[in-house]
């Protein structure tokens, strides 16, 4: 992609057509608190737009300094420009900051997202098409497909359109996660395909690097996705042999729109991690306490001197607990069922590794067998502690439930020297704390690190799956490769 800033003293605009040619969209960019030039802008717009070389560009009106009491609206400004008498041209009016970056994405977004349903499929003539079927802001000459000379949308030239529902790429860790949480697993086996994590970067690169590797991945491969917009349903359509998906666009502004996408390739990317999933447990309403979701948790700075109950002994409320002690609080962790706590290391390697290597050459109940043993050497009983082991090796259970075994970041020596208080299952909260079947405690908070799941079957119809998969042709060489060399149809990512 190619960028030109166009601006300046008045005697050089009319060199402006210079960078005309070719150009898919042109970005207005307008100082909301600056009445006094509006119309200005407007006349030098409606100049621009008369243009030929820019008979086939959209436009994007920047909104800019939104942050400002004194700024106009984006309605106001939509007024100003009289943006609505453009016939033409598709447009979009954004609201954003400049200075903190807010709606510079969803912008630009917009922009990828016009050019991306202008593209049309070379193989079979059929187009991938966004309807707005509510919008606000943008109107403009139909739906009209044709050829246009983008970039390369990725590595392979496989066009694709990301539906994201949060504001920003790795909503998961930017706010869903804790400030001390580090990558449980080496750096090398949680990179993405193309782009290794940079050498200067810990084995267990923290959250922070974590967040810096993706959106450098993001920037190298020019990956925009189309934020703040929700898949609400997906369904296969077998009479087009095409996959429909609604959606659902949430503006800055706080308006709605709904769109359908269409497209004949789906790939379902919204994690495991989707929804926080908390117990229904009696007495929830009669607790006065705080009460939170393992995903809301920060740091334990505002914790100091309280008692604190973690409910669920995964990695995230061992390493939230851990969290606690440094905060000089006292944190104590319910256990339901038990858990395989492993070191992240073992014999100078990470144990995630070993067992990687393990499984390799030996039969899965083996290498637990073999992980279990190491495990008792290196830390000891975790049973004598109340972290009883399941029945079933770590491996296993993973295979068989998807439970993640905990690679201990050091909570385990403080369960054992007791700063961490290990407690039973919770049978109710009270007012004042919970009941366990050996009596009752006193909490000030508590918090609920009983993990997540995936909202795919909320909004992917089941029958669509079937369906699609008797419909569309089987693939038989990697996911990339066929696509790329026998269909070359779009993909949405989700
Ligand atoms: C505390 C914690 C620690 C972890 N540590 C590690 C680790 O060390 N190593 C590791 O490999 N993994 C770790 N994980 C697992 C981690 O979730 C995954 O590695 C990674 O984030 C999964 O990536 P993903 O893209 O599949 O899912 P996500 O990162 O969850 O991304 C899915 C995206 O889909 C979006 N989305 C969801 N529903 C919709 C919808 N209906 N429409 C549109 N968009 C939607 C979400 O907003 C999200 O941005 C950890 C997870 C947690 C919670």
């Amino acid at each position: 992609m190619q960028v030109w800033d166009l601006g300046g003293q008045d005697r050089l605009r009319t060199s402006w057509a210079t960078y005309f040619r070719g150009t898919h969209a042109a970005i207005v960019v307008i100082d909301s608190t600056d009445r006094a030039r509006i119309s200005i802008m407007k006349d030098e717009l409606f100049r621009l737009l008369q243009h030929g070389d820019l008979e086939h560009a959209v436009v994007l009106v920047f909104a800019n300094k939104q942050d400002l009491k004194e700024a106009m609206s984006p309605a106001e400004i939509t007024d100003a420009l009289s943006l609505h008498s453009i016939k033409n041209h598709d447009w979009h009016i954004q609201a954003c900051c400049a200075l903190t970056g807010d709606g510079l994405y969803d912008g630009l977004g917009w922009i990828a997202q016009r050019e991306v349903s202008s593209m049309i499929s070379p193989q079979n003539g059929r187009s991938w098409c966004h309807r707005d079927t509510r919008s606000h802001h943008s109107r403009g000459r139909p739906f009209r497909p044709r050829r246009c000379r983008l970039p390369p949308p990725s590595l392979l030239s496989v066009p694709c359109i990301i539906l994201e529902r949060s504001d920003g790429i790795a909503n998961l860790w930017r706010h869903r996660s804790y400030d001390c949480l580090s990558l449980h697993l080496p750096k090398q086996f949680c990179q993405l395909p193309h782009h290794p994590f940079p050498s200067h970067f810990p084995t267990y690169p923290s959250k922070s690097d974590f967040l810096d590797y993706l959106h450098g991945y993001a920037a190298r491969f020019a990956i925009m996705p189309l934020f703040r917009c929700a898949a609400t349903e997906a369904r296969f359509d077998a009479t087009d042999l095409l996959w429909r998906v609604g959606a659902v666009r949430r503006r800055p502004e706080g308006e709605e729109e709904s769109a359908e996408f269409v497209s004949p390739w789906l790939v379902v990317a919204t994690g495991e991690n989707a929804e926080p999933v908390v117990p229904e447990m009696k007495g929830m309403e009669a607790f006065k306490g705080e009460m939170m979701h393992s995903s809301e948790f920060r740091n334990g700075a505002d914790y100091a001197g309280k008692r604190v109950l973690v409910v669920g002994c995964g990695n995230s409320g061992m390493e939230m607990c851990v969290d606690l002690c440094k905060h000089a609080a006292a944190p104590f962790l319910s256990v339901r069922s038990g858990a395989h706590v492993l070191p992240r290391e073992m014999l100078g390697i990470s144990t995630f590794g070993l067992a990687m290597k393990l499984v390799k050459w030996l039969p899965v109940r083996l290498v637990d067998k073999i992980l279990l043993l190491l495990a008792r050497i290196a830390i000891g009983d975790t049973g004598k502690y109340g972290l009883k082991r399941p029945k079933i090796g770590p491996l296993e259970l993973k295979n068989a439930t998807g439970k993640t075994p905990v690679l201990d970041v050091g909570a385990f020596p403080l369960i054992k020297n007791g700063s961490i208080n290990v407690v039973p299952e919770v049978e109710s909260l009270t007012r004042n704390g919970a009941k366990f079947a050996d009596g009752e405690m006193a909490f000030d908070s508590v918090i609920f690190a009983t993990g997540y799941r995936s909202n795919v079957p909320l909004w992917l119809k089941a029958s669509s799956l079937s369906l699609s998969l008797s419909c569309v042709p089987r693939v038989k060489t990697s996911l990339n490769t066929h696509l790329v060399t026998r269909y070359q149809y779009w993909l949405y990512i989700i």
